[in-house]
């Protein structure tokens, strides 16, 4: 049974990579009928934050990324939270103390420094085990000057050898990783300690995880060995390190990157299908021909062992067209569902969800939805695209793009429009008779290019360049409205 966990800590707000490293993990769960357990290192009290807690949960909910075991649900290992767990990293370290896995270090960074100096080693060595043999008698004359210990864990004298999932076989080599703080001197346990403590105690078997933690694995791996004998874990995990993914300029995407913030993405109006998708092509793909997707189809061929180890790129526009594909693939009355937060975000409509709308706003947005549907990219654009469609203005001041599509011969064509629509009964006022119409009375009789015909009528009824299908628009807001803004833009 696959027992995998998604562990983040809550600083900040929840970032492309942390969703990535959540959507493997969830992925890895249920493709093998395993379990995700969900926790939380806030170990970090400075930096920790119970707005980024929500924050990620929200995100997790957003997505439909679900755990079994965790927070929020419980579980027979909680509580989830590392804030909670301080008794259990207590009894960790003093049983690897005890047991000589672990000792009390003095040493302050200027005097492991000033060793390294004075042996003719580089200063950046790292600390060099010195403590490892104090005496009592030395350990209490330092606790006589007032100094507090940390802890540190004995790295053993030999290479470090393991099989990383993604990446094949690592080696770190015996004396390149140094005896590490495991609890520090005022008490705090530290991620090294808490982590695998945590690992080992929710019975974690498969460790996925971002590129950044590889060098903490050699230490984990070895406090791991130590954690078997002392009876705390089961077994080893495997481990496999997802890749790095890159943002523009070839440099690691950073938490920081606007391209990085899942929320902006969420505003902006990616659908969590088309994001979803994305964020799995972050590493994996599902087929050398296919890049679309579901999550059932994801989870029916996910396989850790088919993650690529080279790094990822994100690319927004990719992301854009994959959501374009989705959105067109949702149910037409889900399209709108989810469009109407949106539309009534820009004050388009007057309430933010489906069932309060007024009838008039139903009518209009289920009659635009076809048109609508299949021509944006983002949810965020459905308001560009509507907003005429929804307002009874009887002049639309045209954008400066649509600016542009004006023309010396705009006026006369848009005298032919006026007086050709004024002409049709509230019956004909159908999209079929309106395109007949007009080509006729414009194209053929008047002898304009479809662009120069066309274009003006465009502005006057959207104000915009691209707009949904124009006759279809003029269908929808009515002859009167059609009219009023043929001339609005006329003077
Ligand atoms: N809390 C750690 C982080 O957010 C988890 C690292 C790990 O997966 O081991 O980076």
């Amino acid at each position: 049974n696959v027992r995998v966990r998604f562990c983040p800590s809550p600083t900040g707000t929840p970032h492309v990579g942390m969703v990535r490293t959540a959507l493997f993990n969830w992925a890895e769960a249920r493709h093998t009928g395993g379990t995700l357990v969900f926790r939380i290192e806030d170990t970090d009290a400075v930096r920790d934050s119970e707005e980024s807690y929500n924050q990620i949960i929200d995100a997790l909910k957003w997505l439909g990324i679900d755990w079994d075991e965790g927070i929020e649900v419980g579980g027979p290992d909680g509580p989830y939270r590392q804030s909670e767990r301080g008794e259990f990293y207590k009894e960790a370290a003093r049983k690897l103390l005890e047991a000589g896995y672990a000792y009390e270090s003095f040493s302050t960074p200027e005097e492991t420094a000033a060793r390294n100096v004075a042996a003719g080693r580089p200063k950046e060595f790292g600390y060099d085990g010195y403590d490892r043999t104090l005496t009592e008698e030395q350990k209490a004359a330092f606790r006589a000057e007032g100094r507090k210990p940390a802890i540190r864990i004995k790295m053993p004298d030999e290479d470090i050898v393991f099989d990383d999932l993604i990446r094949g076989r690592i080696e770190f080599k015996a004396g390149s990783v140094p005896d590490y703080v495991i609890v520090r001197p005022n008490g705090d346990p530290l991620y090294t300690l808490t982590n695998p403590v945590d690992d080992a105690m929710m019975n974690i078997n498969v460790v996925l995880r971002g590129e950044d933690l590889l060098p903490s694995t050699p230490r984990q791996i070895v406090l791991y060995q130590y954690l078997i004998k002392l009876g705390i874990a089961r077994q080893m995990p495997l481990f496999g390190h997802m890749p790095y993914v890159m943002g523009e300029g070839n440099k690691k995407l950073s938490k920081r990157d606007p391209e990085s913030n899942l929320f902006l993405h969420r505003e902006n109006g990616f659908i969590k299908e088309g994001l979803l998708n994305y964020l799995a092509l972050l590493g994996w793909s599902i087929s050398p021909d296919n890049d679309i997707f579901s999550m059932e189809e994801m989870v029916e061929a996910f396989d850790v062992r088919d993650v690529k180890a080279n790094p990822a790129h994100f690319d927004l526009k990719k992301a854009i067209s994959i959501n374009a594909e989705h959105i067109r693939m949702l149910e037409p009355q889900d399209f709108l569902n989810r469009s109407v937060p949106y539309l009534f975000k820009e004050g388009l409509v007057s309430a933010d969800n489906w069932d309060a709308l007024t009838e008039w706003e139903q009518e209009v947005l289920t009659k635009a939805a076809p048109l609508v549907q299949s021509r944006v990219r983002l949810l965020g654009e459905v308001g560009g695209m509507v907003g005429s469609l929804l307002s009874t203005e009887e002049y639309i001041a045209p954008d400066k793009d649509a600016v542009k599509q004006l023309k010396d011969s705009s006026a006369d064509v848009l005298d032919a429009a006026i007086a050709a629509c004024e002409n049709i009964s509230d019956d004909g006022w159908t999209t079929d008779n309106l395109h007949e119409t007009l080509t006729d009375v414009l194209v053929e009789k008047g002898g304009y290019k479809p662009r120069l015909a066309f274009g003006p009528v465009r502005v006057a009824m959207s104000g915009r360049r691209v707009s949904p299908p124009l006759f279809e628009s003029m269908e929808i807001v009515g002859k009167d409205i059609s009219v009023a803004r043929l001339k609005g833009l006329r003077e």
